[in-house]
């Protein structure tokens, strides 16, 4: 049963994941459970997304409510949600004007076509993004080419010209790209994908005294470390060092498929305006009742506060490992946003995880990523913990 709908998807879907073999039926709290049955503890969260965990039957409830009663107008119209979701989301992310979108990619799509009308409007002649080394921000064509890594780029080039790519948390290296072409300078205050890389306070405020005096634009892509991971709604909020545009997604719809790009009303004032940017489903009233429910959900139940009580538990035990374990040599990240690097291969470890129920993705670098559902406990910690220490023995 389960291996012929594995072999389904392996006929018929394009391979561009190396899937593994296991074929999931349903999620409850922080486990996973495949056809047979088998538990999985979940420290990825389908990459970062699923905040909330699974089966939260608040969150279910709303969307089957606006399943029944609408879940596709156009952005021809106004709909119940679309103004609540947008005030909701300004409040959280400190912006003043949002756009919806069905994916972080097309977040970062549209905060470089907002930070590109922005010095067209200006008749600036700017164009030039500034970009980081080891940075990700998503497969269309304008988010591969400010995406610092050859492997995702080299296949499909040329890409989009002018896109500079400075040395993270180098705050020289990024001065010596600046010119009077540039635009804007994109960053992930925490990067994911390319191996979990804090960025220092230094380098944050460095950036924005960089844009502040040149008149470049600031954008943070929070895609991935936004909503709670860090301990603060944002990444920037922990910083205090505010971007001009800010790409979201992964968990602001716990997995229904929406992403934002927003941006201070300064910004706004001289960026996209009519007939400039659109999107047929985005924020459509699904993925808004999604978002104004998660949001609901997360100030409600203080999301943000349980991230940082269980965080600092979740470093202590994964300190622990580097200490006692010769193969795990550093831990890095920020509240729930964790890596250990491995001398290990990770594939192996990964085959040895998923034995044991256990369920993490990797980041560049040899690392061991951990984006857990923000309502881990210690005890999930703790058992997290066991497996994957049988994994790496
Ligand atoms: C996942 C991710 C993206 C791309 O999001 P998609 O929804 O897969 O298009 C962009 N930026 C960052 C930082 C991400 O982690």
């Amino acid at each position: 049963m389960v291996n012929s709908k594995i072999q389904a998807a392996e006929e018929n879907l394009l391979h561009v994941y190396n899937r593994f073999p296991i074929a999931l039926d349903h999620g409850k709290g922080v486990y996973l459970y495949d056809m047979d049955g088998k538990e999985y503890l979940d420290f990825a969260a389908g990459f970062a997304v699923s905040g909330l965990g699974y089966g939260n039957q608040e969150l279910s409830q709303a969307l089957k409510d606006q399943l029944d009663q609408l879940y596709h107008t156009s952005n021809l119209y106004y709909h119940e949600n679309c103004g609540a979701a947008a005030e909701a989301l300004n409040r959280v992310s400190g912006m003043d004007r949002i756009f919806f979108t069905n994916s972080g990619g097309e977040a970062v799509e549209g905060a470089l076509k907002a930070a590109r009308k922005y010095a067209y409007s200006r008749k600036s002649g700017r164009f030039e993004f500034i970009a980081m080394k080891h940075s990700f921000h998503g497969r269309t064509f304008g988010a591969v080419s400010v995406t610092g890594h050859d492997a995702y780029r080299e296949p499909f080039e040329p890409l989009i010209p002018g896109v500079r790519f400075a040395k993270f948390n180098d705050l020289d290296s990024v001065k010596a790209l600046v010119s009077d072409k540039t635009c804007a300078i994109i960053l992930e205050p925490l990067q994911g994908e390319g191996g979990i890389n804090l960025a220092t306070q230094e380098f944050m405020e460095g950036i924005r005294k960089i844009c502040d005096d040149n008149d470049i634009l600031m954008i943070c892509d929070e895609v991935q470390c936004g909503m709670g991971r860090t301990g603060t709604m944002f990444a920037w909020q922990g910083f205090g060092v505010k971007p001009d545009i800010l790409a979201m997604a992964k968990a602001i719809g716990n997995g229904i498929p929406v992403g934002a790009f927003a941006m201070t009303q300064k910004v706004a004032d001289d960026s996209l305006c009519a007939g400039d940017h659109g999107s047929t489903y985005g924020g459509n009233p699904l993925a808004c009742a999604a978002v104004r429910k998660v949001i609901e959900i997360f100030e409600r139940e203080d999301i943000v506060g349980h991230v940082n009580k269980v965080a600092p538990y979740l470093e202590k035990r994964l300190d622990e490992l580097v200490e006692t374990l010769d193969c795990v040599t550093l831990r890095k990240g920020k509240g729930l946003m964790q890596g250990i690097v491995v001398t290990k291969p990770i594939a192996e470890i990964n085959q040895r995880t998923i034995k044991e129920g256990l369920l993490v993705i990797q980041a560049e670098g040899n690392v061991i990523r951990f984006v857990p559902p923000l309502i881990i406990e210690e005890k999930h910690v703790d058992e997290m913990i066991e497996k994957l220490k049988r994994a790496l023995s």
